[in-house]
């Protein structure tokens, strides 16, 4: 494994995160599965990550109760249901937008129900391709806005200030002209329970 993830898993580990490298995707789904316990409840984040993966219909077609609020054919309620339920799941899956090599996780999320599953679900793991390690912090909020978000908008046509053009323009990124994706912003530091947090580093591009 090369020298900056090592470094960067040493640094996770000073944190009380684990980091677990894994070469490919398909390495990547076996090790989830692995972490999460038979019959577990499971929440989601959007993800372009987990969507590239495949992981949601793997677990689902698996033996995990699923909170897929993504689900094709739920209703609206059904899908704020399964929000509220996947952010205090036994697991929480999710992707960052952006990780530090010194260890720092980046999270930016519109309603907050990445960030509520990530701060109340009693395990967390989080899908990490290489594309999204950067220096420090300043790197990763820069890239979480200016590259992983804008993204996200045009993917999702999201009524933003940066839909048109691509470019932030946070300051006037405000309702009732906009809507805003990056309303919320996480940055994980440290986690105080061993074991809750863990970080699946992807030896491959995935997501924004
Ligand atoms: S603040 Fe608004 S314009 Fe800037 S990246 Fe976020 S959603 Fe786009």
């Amino acid at each position: 494994m090369e020298q900056r993830i090592s470094n960067l898993i040493a640094s996770l580990k000073r944190r009380n995160i684990d980091g677990i490298y894994v070469d490919s995707k398909d390495e990547a789904r076996e090790r989830i599965k692995q972490l999460i316990l038979k019959s577990a409840t499971v929440g989601v984040s959007g993800s372009r990550t987990l969507d590239e993966l495949g992981i949601v219909a793997l677990l689902e077609a698996s033996d995990y109760e699923v909170f897929n609020q993504y689900r094709p054919g739920i209703s609206r309620e059904q899908s704020l249901q399964m929000r509220n339920l996947g952010s205090h799941a036994d697991y929480f899956l999710t992707s960052c937008n952006a990780i530090s090599e010194d260890g720092e996780l980046v999270f930016f999320s519109g309603y907050g129900h990445r960030t509520s599953g990530i701060a109340n679900s009693d395990n967390v793991i989080v899908v990490c391709g290489l594309n999204k390690i950067v220096l420090n912090l300043d790197q990763a909020l820069k890239r979480s806005r200016e590259h992983a978000t804008v993204l996200n908008c045009k993917r999702l046509d999201w009524k933003s200030a940066c839909l048109a053009d691509g470019l932030c323009h946070k300051d006037i990124c405000l309702a009732p002209e906009y809507k805003r994706m990056c309303c919320q912003v996480l940055v994980i530091e440290s986690e105080i329970n061993p074991e809750r947090l863990k970080v699946i580093i992807v030896g491959e591009e995935l997501g924004f």
